[in-house]
């Protein structure tokens, strides 16, 4: 019965906080505009933007650039450098708090390391994040879209928490652990933990 009750309590208090965070577009502080890259889904953008308001308060808006990805493209290693492309985009900021947010269909790498999910500047304007390695299908398993959403908008919430200033969470579920494989991504929560979103407010 005890655990009942502050099962229900808890859940009340994570409903009020949502309710709270839900303002007017006027009263939001700033506009995170998401940017299609040679991003090769056909779904409509409109269906990221809830969850990613949901966790900054801003105002979300998708936005078409036309930036020549080739120019980013290593023969190599058959990917393209996240760094220039984030480099680039940072270019097509709007400014201000104002953030951009690159959703491409290609393969990502840093120079470290042999493939990226994502990548943005902390506390910055710019970010980036990959979808190529996002769906079942690249494990060769049979592909489901749901599971495809799910992992694509932690890939976005983490990608925008760095740029809100968060740097990598311990917390077991929270969006903002590090993600290495995509394992990692399934294993987390779709949202900010309590001491994440603290850290942003
Ligand atoms: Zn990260
Ligand atoms: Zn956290």
């Amino acid at each position: 019965m005890q655990i009942k009750r502050l099962f229900f309590n808890i859940k009340e208090r994570i409903d009020v906080n949502v309710e709270n965070r839900f303002k007017n577009d006027e009263e939001l502080s700033g506009t995170i505009n998401i940017v299609p890259l040679s991003f090769g889904e056909n779904f409509d953008l409109l269906t990221l933007i809830e969850p990613v308001k949901r966790q900054f308060n801003y105002q979300v808006k998708s936005q078409d650039i036309y930036i020549d990805l080739s120019e980013y493209f290593d023969p190599e290693r058959v990917q393209y450098s996240a760094n220039d492309i984030l480099h680039c985009l940072l270019h097509h900021a709007p400014g201000g708090q104002n953030k951009i947010i690159g959703l491409t269909g290609i393969d990502l790498f840093i120079p470290a390391l042999t493939f990226i999910f994502g990548q943005a500047y902390l506390g910055g304007n710019a970010g980036i994040i990959s979808t190529y390695r996002l769906r079942n299908e690249f494990y060769g398993m049979p592909g489901n879209d749901d599971i495809f959403f799910k992992r694509l908008n932690k890939t976005i919430i983490h990608e925008l928490g760095h740029m809100f200033g968060l740097t990598h969470c311990h917390t077991m579920n929270c969006v903002m652990r590090s993600a290495t494989y995509i394992e990692d991504i399934d294993q987390k929560e779709e949202y900010l933990c309590q001491s994440c979103q603290d850290a942003i407010q």
